[in-house]
């Protein structure tokens, strides 16, 4: 069982999307997949067509509430795909932790708890909030490893070294072993000059960092949720499909290494 926190304090820059996206990729490869909804936007929840009233157990209750949320099965077309979603309780939790004695590890004792015991999901997704909010540090100190969308854009690196120094206090001070699953370049649009220059830039920078993998900018992916599906089963043969398919043979390729030899950052 792999968590992993999708992470970027920037709004817009393709976390749910990913998340969703991503979640739904590995759950193709017959992998059981849990997703977290840590936004109190709730978009990934609304993105898969949970609707606000069928949010009796989220993930509220699973940082404060007394019980064990259970997660829901997504009703699309994919398999293997389970939510915790979030509903809008969730807007006054980051206040309510900071007065919790135990307050960047009720995720982490919540899901080593009753929630994962049983090998019931071969990957957590948490979707996590535009913000280095005590909500994301939940994550991060939940997470086995981080990864963070970044949008082609000119100023795709900045902000990244803040959300760098908040995973390196992570590391310090609760969870030693987290590591950076990767970053992914989201958006791009490969045939402008621009987000070449970006991704070239990048890569100079973060080095195997950066998964091979690129998300196009693609319409067919910002219209899936508006039809509560992913895009894989909105349009199987989109870019958009292609290239989130490709990153989940990426990110599986990287566990199976990262086993075999302790690889990663
Ligand atoms: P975040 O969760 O980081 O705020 P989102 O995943 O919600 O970002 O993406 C922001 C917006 O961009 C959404 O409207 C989403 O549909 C759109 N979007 C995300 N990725 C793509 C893409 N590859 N191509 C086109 N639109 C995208
Ligand atoms: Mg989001």
């Amino acid at each position: 069982m792999r968590i992993i926190a999708i992470a970027n304090q920037k709004g817009g820059v393709g976390k749910t999307t990913t998340t969703i996206n991503l979640g739904a990729a590995l759950a193709e490869h017959d992998k059981k997949v849990l997703l977290i909804d840590l936004d109190p936007q709730g978009n990934t929840s609304t993105g898969l067509g949970i609707s606000p009233s069928s949010r009796s157990a989220t993930s509220y209750d699973l940082l404060l509430g007394d019980v064990v949320p259970e997660p829901q099965k997504v009703g699309v077309g994919d398999r293997g795909l389970w939510i915790i979603p979030a509903n809008t309780d969730l807007a006054s939790a980051d206040i309510e932790l900071h007065a919790h004695e135990k307050r960047s590890f009720l995720l982490h004792d919540a899901l080593r708890g009753q929630m994962l015991q049983d090998d019931r999901f071969d990957y957590v997704l948490i979707d996590c909030p535009p913000s280095l909010n005590l909500l994301t540090v939940n994550a991060m100190v939940a997470a086995h490893a981080v990864l963070v969308p970044l949008q082609a854009e000119f100023f795709a690196l900045e902000g990244l070294s803040q959300l760098m120094m908040t995973i390196r206090e992570v590391r310090m001070k609760a969870n030693p072993g987290l590591r950076i699953e990767g970053i992914v370049l989201t958006m791009a649009d490969m045939r402008n000059r621009l987000s070449q220059q970006v991704e070239a830039d990048v890569r100079e920078t973060l080095g195997d960092l950066v998964f091979q993998n690129v998300i196009p900018r693609n319409v067919r992916i910002s219209e899936a949720p508006s039809f509560a599906r992913t895009i894989l089963d909105y349009d199987p043969s989109s870019k958009g499909s292609q290239a989130y398919r490709a990153l989940a043979v990426e990110v599986l390729e990287r566990h199976y290494n990262a086993g075999r030899k302790g690889a990663g950052a």
